[in-house]
């Protein structure tokens, strides 16, 4: 789970869950305000995973049921969620990507 660099307190999965959804780059801090940003290492991390994705699609090029291909894409969606929490890293400035 991602620790606060400001306070050094975790953030529990329901937390940074929740701040998956915002759309601004920065999260503050639910123990103590402070704004957090995605840390580089974190947001690599994240690409990776959805550079899956692609993947997912191609499959439906097989033969495979629609089912099964909606049954896949959900496991996947899933999957990305629940994960997400845990490749999250904070850091106390943007950083740049590269
Ligand atoms: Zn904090």
């Amino acid at each position: 789970m991602p620790t606060c660099q400001n306070c050094n307190k975790e953030w529990s999965w329901k937390q940074t869950f929740i701040k998956m959804f915002t759309l601004d780059n920065s999260m503050e801090c639910p123990h103590c305000g402070e704004k957090q940003y995605y840390s580089t290492k974190a947001r690599k991390r994240t690409a990776a995973l959805t550079f899956i994705f692609p993947f997912i699609i191609l499959l439906n090029m097989f033969d495979i049921s629609l089912y099964l291909s909606v049954g896949i894409f959900l496991v996947y969606l899933i999957l990305m969620v629940g994960i997400f929490p845990f490749l999250t890293e904070l850091s106390n400035e943007d950083e740049p990507l590269w």
